[in-house]
């Protein structure tokens, strides 16, 4: 349910509203637009339905969300969400963000060397899992607490901002204090749990989508985590299964427009799980942005050959260089930067 605030409603009467909403024992979320102030109720359904809330001073409109999620929907927020990664990141606004770095942290000297380089190349926030999400128990599992160390000085010496996943409630101490922006891998995306946990901190929360998963699915995902407080949450087309084989998964290109006509929540894409080959990256990335990306997600590895994971979707670094100057020409032509 949503209410609409007239748009010569008080702050007063906003208040009021605010605390009847919490009275009945509902949750209240204040979306305050450049026309209107919006409030968005959230709980059972029975009570909402049956509280007289038109009835109240400064109340436009009650209208009933019809969508599952609700948080998440465009109609709780017409404007697009901007979410600020420290003082200078902002994901949503016209600029293009990139984030790149290695698949796995690997050791301290070559992620400092892959952090200087995607630096130069116009990256802001630097890519690398700790905690790796593997298909066999037998692979690389990540460095766990030494790769956030290793992240935490490519921090330090570059002014990278830092995405890193977690797979495990009990790690989210660790990420609140080393990640700038906590990665929900695909694999967790319907980890309830672990996505209500997020929910309840403010950490910027990089959501990707499960490899098997509706665009419904995935926002009801998102709606986990903002029901709980985070608004914070930048979402991730990363490849869906299909029958197609050519490729790891199929970036679904149109999830892009699709999610943003239903979502007021930025979505990225990653070109490189998508397309699990490294030649492919580019083409899929330039059309991403084309269709309304708000940012990129890329693995680059100087020497893919010996890479701990996903060496063979990894740019080397001269290559993803120039895919930052193709991305540029691309976001200019559709009214955006990089
Ligand atoms: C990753 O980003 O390294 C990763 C494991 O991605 P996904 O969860 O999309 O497979
Ligand atoms: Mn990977």
């Amino acid at each position: 349910m949503i209410i609409v605030l007239r748009p010569d409603a008080t702050k007063k009467q906003l208040d009021h509203l605010v605390s009847k909403i919490k009275e009945l024992g509902l949750k209240p979320w204040v979306s305050k637009g450049i026309e209107r102030t919006i409030v968005g109720v959230i709980g059972k359904e029975d009570v909402i339905r049956t509280q007289p809330l038109e009835v109240f001073p400064g109340v436009e409109k009650v209208l009933a969300i019809l969508k599952p999620y609700k948080l998440a929907s465009r109609d709780f927020k017409k404007e697009d969400s901007i979410i600020h990664i420290g003082d200078g990141i902002k994901i949503g606004a016209k600029k293009i963000v990139v984030m790149a770095g290695p698949c796995s942290v690997e050791n301290e000297k070559l992620l400092i060397n892959i952090a200087k380089k995607v630096k130069s190349s116009g990256a802001t926030i630097l890519r690398g899992g700790a905690f790796k999400p593997r298909t066999s128990p037998y692979a690389f599992q990540g460095l766990g607490m030494k790769g956030l160390k290793f992240l935490a000085e490519a921090k330090r010496q570059t002014g990278l901002k830092i995405i890193t996943e977690l797979m495990d409630v009990r790690d989210l101490d660790l990420l609140l204090k080393y990640a700038d922006i906590i990665q929900i891998g695909a694999r967790n995306m319907q980890n309830f749990n672990l996505l209500k946990e997020v929910g309840k901190t403010e950490k910027p929360v990089l959501l990707k989508r499960g490899m098997s998963n509706t665009i419904k699915e995935f926002l009801m995902s998102a709606e986990y985590i903002l029901s709980e407080g985070n608004f914070n949450v930048i979402l991730c087309e990363r490849g869906i299964r299909t029958f197609e084989d050519s490729t790891r998964f199929t970036l679904d290109v149109s999830a892009v427009p699709v999610i943003k006509s239903l979502s007021h929540l930025p979505i990225i894409a990653d070109p490189s799980h998508a397309t699990g080959k490294w030649g492919l990256v580019g083409p899929c990335a330039k059309a991403a942005i084309a269709a309304g990306a708000d940012g990129l997600i890329i693995e680059v590895h100087p020497d893919p050959e010996e890479a701990l994971s996903d060496g063979e979707q990894s740019l080397i670094p001269e290559n993803f260089e120039k895919l930052m100057k193709e991305i540029k020409r691309v976001a200019e032509a559709v009214g955006r930067e990089v």
